[in-house]
């Protein structure tokens, strides 16, 4: 039986680099899917804003979820956020940029390493075991300095390489390694009152598990963290919702009785029922 109440709190529209659609015919989508709400949040990756003129494309993005909410008004709850990617690597740029525009949501992500090269993009075969520690452990380190900095609502999908090492590149790794550096992020978002994602995108690629994995959404829930956030990172039409389902039922598994979007930056709650 479905869940009541679903929705999809990560999606692409093609004023996303990577996004195909658009906010009008993937609110449709939606609608079709039986989906309560759903939260746009295009790439902003803040150490390219300047080099891609992303402020043209942020401006486009915003104007035309805009557009889409007052569309699907009473259809749909139509949120309008952002993904902001390497906030650290600028903040006063990053603070400017998410301030420009009255934003219900901001997703806070790491898709970069400093010196600019996508985690989707290395040859993880060419690395050995050391410079694979090495580079995971810089990975989770930059993720305790996002989370210090802290001006986002939900760490997005922790455990992001791994979608390519080990889902694309096969080879075995154990993050368990960090943990403790991973329990340090956890504690200051849970400090910070902030959302841990739970990315459901790796459900349909050859990870085949949520970022991050069970024992990761576990142990926030463990350490005192009530607040979660299911999005499925769709950059086409027939990914919207995809895999939410699975993780309303991996968030009710691991102790959260609500998931939580956000509205003008503020959490609420929905009760996870069936
Ligand atoms: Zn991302
Ligand atoms: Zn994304």
């Amino acid at each position: 039986m479905a869940f009541k109440r679903m929705m999809d709190l990560h999606v692409h529209t093609d004023n996303s680099f990577d996004g195909h659609h658009s906010a009008m015919f993937l609110c449709e989508q939606a609608v079709h899917k039986g989906f309560r709400a759903i939260a746009f949040t295009d790439h902003m990756d803040i150490d390219l804003y300047e080099q891609q003129n992303l402020e043209a494309r942020q401006i486009q993005s915003f104007f035309e979820v805009s557009k889409a909410r007052s569309a699907f008004q009473g259809k749909l709850l139509v949120l309008n956020g952002i993904e902001l990617g390497q906030g650290t690597f600028d903040m006063p740029l990053s603070e400017k940029s998410i301030q420009k525009f009255d934003y219900d949501f901001v997703i806070g992500s790491m898709h970069e390493l400093r010196d600019s090269t996508d985690y989707s993009q290395l040859k993880y075969d060419e690395y050995t075991m050391d410079e694979l520690n090495e580079l995971l452990e810089q990975y989770s380190k930059e993720l305790y300095q996002l989370a210090l900095w802290g001006h986002f609502d939900t760490m997005a999908h922790i455990t992001y390489p791994l979608r390519y090492l080990c889902g694309a590149y096969k080879i075995p790794y154990d993050f368990s390694r960090f943990d403790d550096i991973i329990d340090e992020v956890f504690k200051t978002l849970i400090y910070k009152g902030k959302a841990l994602e739970i990315n459901t995108s790796g459900l349909r690629q050859n990870l085949n598990e949520t970022m991050p994995g069970e024992r990761y959404v576990r142990r926030f829930r463990e350490l005192g963290g009530e607040f979660v956030t299911i999005g499925s990172d769709a950059h086409f039409a027939a990914d919207v919702g995809a895999g939410i389902q699975q993780g309303l039922e991996l968030a009710q598994r691991c102790g959260y009785r609500y998931t939580t979007f956000f509205q003008k930056r503020e959490p609420m709650p929905v009760p996870i029922e069936k």
